[in-house]
């Protein structure tokens, strides 16, 4: 089974498909976290842009993977790698935030990591998640969700991570940083974030992660019963 979810940052995609992989088993792929892997990797090597040849060749020769792990606190955690080293803590930092939504503009970084994103569907129960996966990606994924949030909660949300983990910055940087991501992510050419037709609709503004996680599972339920 396929569960595709999208949704605009913050909406807590991540925290509830970390939920969904450890608690039903399934396999789950942060795409974010590819096209900011990517986003590094160029940032690294001073691959602009408009190289087209650089980037396919970077592409050639990269590997993005994923493990599975269990934090100091007993948290279900998932490590990003590039390339063999671990870019998990790297790939969040404020100077990716501002940079991953204009590279992720370009049609042939989005088609290349679609492609990989693709290649990923496994004999195991999947769980996706990032901006086009309804749409793109999965538009065939039996369970499609689309989650979102106010834009203060969900800069309140990401402002408490960047805080827990030592990242200096304000409220109303936070709250700039993630609009300014929305409005990119909503009108790019190609896989412009959007509610697919047949998605569910869920305002996670006024929810518990809990919550969220509960009418998730019971979509999942369903669809496993065969309803
Ligand atoms: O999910 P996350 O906030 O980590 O994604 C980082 C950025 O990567 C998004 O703001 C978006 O620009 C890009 N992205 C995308 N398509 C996806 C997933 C993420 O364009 N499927």
């Amino acid at each position: 089974m396929i569960v595709a979810i999208d949704g605009p940052a913050g909406t807590g995609k991540g925290t509830i498909s970390k939920l969904v992989a450890e608690r039903l088993g399934f396999t789950y792929v942060d795409t974010g976290a590819m096209y900011r892997a990517i986003t590094l990797k160029m940032l690294r090597n001073n691959i602009t842009l408009d190289n087209e040849d650089g980037i396919n060749d970077m592409f050639d020769n990269t590997v993005i993977s994923f493990e599975s792990n269990t934090n100091e606190k007993g948290e279900f955690v998932q490590n990003v790698f590039l390339d063999g080293e671990d870019v998990t803590f790297e790939i969040r930092t404020p100077i990716i935030n501002e940079t991953v939504s204009p590279y992720s503009v370009l049609p042939l970084i989005r088609t290349r990591l679609v492609d990989l994103q693709r290649k990923m569907r496994s004999s195991n129960d999947l769980i996706m998640e990032g901006r086009d996966i309804t749409t793109v990606v999965f538009p065939d994924a039996e369970i499609k969700i689309y989650l979102d949030a106010s834009l203060e909660e969900r800069a309140n949300r990401r402002y408490k991570e960047f805080v827990s983990k030592g990242i200096e910055t304000t409220l109303e940087e936070t709250k700039d940083s993630i609009a300014k991501r929305d409005y990119n992510d909503m009108h790019k050419e190609m896989g412009a974030l959007k509610i697919a037709e047949d998605a569910v609709y869920i305002d996670t503004t006024n929810l518990t992660i809990e919550e969220v996680f509960n009418k998730v599972k019971e979509l999942i339920q369903n669809k496993k019963d065969g309803n």
